[in-house]
């Protein structure tokens, strides 16, 4: 025990020293645009919920229901007594929001990426992806016996060198289709061709773009080619909780007899399905409120570049501030949090190195005068 005691002291001290140690912190209560820590109320820029919807009254309402309807688990796996018909209306739903044949529901998108892509390994693929690809991504790529590269990011002439050098028939494209720490979003319609092009498949995470983009709110991708498979989540852009796949029929019956993730874990709990069918309901209604939080977010980025910050590529609602240094980072977050804001300091490995930074996600509910506060206190910061 001491012997393991002094490998773990050793890493952590090493994190430490790199200014690089997460912590968690304890939240009393939260919202989209609201955070209570300490007993102290902060201006929320670091949640997922871009519409909100984790508060809003339909979304309770159906959850509460099916807690009173079905409890308040479901303990079994879908395969032996947890395939709720609420999932059955939950598929039919995204698969015609998306255009796709079929869609599957997974407990957690980070389970999907990583089991999916493991489950495709088992068809012989190779994955191409962009280097900024979330986490469950690459380790997904990474059980594949290492048949796997990446390419620079965004970078489709990259991408096109490293296909012209793979003969391997099962070539997926892999990529995000708005990045989670960037912001910026991925040429789909460049990357769709080169798929066309060079008979690869393509599957891009949507789950910064679920609720946020698209003509009904469901994203970045609709109508796929059949060899194309979307991944989106429930727990940002929905308000709620739990992932889904988009995609052919046979690719979902493949994705439930081989997804190690799908097969292995228990159902979600009814509760999270009734307020993810609330949350398909209401996201294509939401077009104004889509409108102005990308409005919101471009004037943002542009007060903040004003100022002199560096916000990178980002084009949507996640605006990053690349300070590159974690100390910096650490202490704009700290400093934010002195003035009412709450915002965390993003560092290596959850980025590139020398890429530290403050990641802002701005939500529909968030006031003018929310914004206003932000760029003040960012700019006494800054001539400090
Ligand atoms: N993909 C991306 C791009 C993400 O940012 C995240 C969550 N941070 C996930 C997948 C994992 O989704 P979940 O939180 O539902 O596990």
């Amino acid at each position: 025990m001491e012997v393991l005691n002094t490998q773990i002291q050793t890493l952590l001290a090493r994190k430490e020293q790199a200014l690089n140690l997460r912590q968690l912190k304890s939240i009393n209560a939260l919202q989209a645009s609201e955070i209570l820590i300490n007993g102290n109320k902060l201006i929320n820029f670091a949640s997922n919920d871009y519409l909100g919807l984790s508060q809003h009254p339909l979304l309770k309402e159906r959850a509460i229901k099916a807690i009173e309807q079905y409890g308040v688990g479901c303990p079994s796996s879908r395969l032996i007594s947890g395939n709720l018909e609420l999932y059955e209306q939950i598929e039919s739903n995204i698969a015609r929001l998306k255009g796709t044949q079929a869609a599957l529901v997974f407990p957690t998108g980070f389970q999907t990426n990583l089991s999916v892509l493991q489950a495709l390994s088992k068809l012989n693929a190779f994955f191409f992806c962009d280097k900024l690809c979330h986490n469950s991504i690459l380790l997904g790529a990474q059980l594949s016996n290492k048949a796997f590269t990446r390419f620079a990011h965004n970078n489709i002439a990259d991408l096109k060198r490293l296909l012209d050098k793979e003969s391997n028939k099962n070539n997926w494209i892999v990529t995000e289709s708005v990045f989670s720490m960037d912001g910026d979003i991925a040429c789909i319609d460049n990357l769709r061709n080169l798929a066309k092009k060079t008979n690869c498949h393509l599957y891009i995470d949507e789950a910064h773009a679920t609720g946020v983009f698209g003509k009904n709110g469901m994203g970045l991708v609709s109508n796929p080619e059949k060899t194309t498979v979307i991944m989106g989540t429930f727990g940002k852009g929905c308000g709620s909780f739990g992932a889904y796949i988009a995609c052919s029929k046979p690719m979902r019956d493949f994705l439930v007899n081989y997804a190690a993730g799908f097969i292995y874990t228990t159902a979600l709990p009814p509760a999270v399905l009734a307020s993810i069918q609330a949350a398909l309901e209401i996201i294509p209604q939401m077009v104004s409120q889509r409108q102005e939080l990308l409005q919101t977010s471009a004037r943002l980025r542009d007060e903040i570049n004003q100022i002199g910050f560096n916000t990178g590529q980002s084009n949507s609602q996640i605006v990053s501030i690349l300070l590159g240094d974690n100390e910096l980072a650490l202490s704009l977050s700290q400093y934010l949090e002195e003035n009412k804001i709450y915002a965390r300091a993003i560092r290596p490995p959850t980025v590139p190195e020398n890429t530290a930074r403050i990641r802002l996600s701005l939500s529909a509910i968030h006031s003018n005068l929310d914004i206003e506060r932000l760029i003040t206190v960012l700019r006494n910061w800054y001539a400090s």
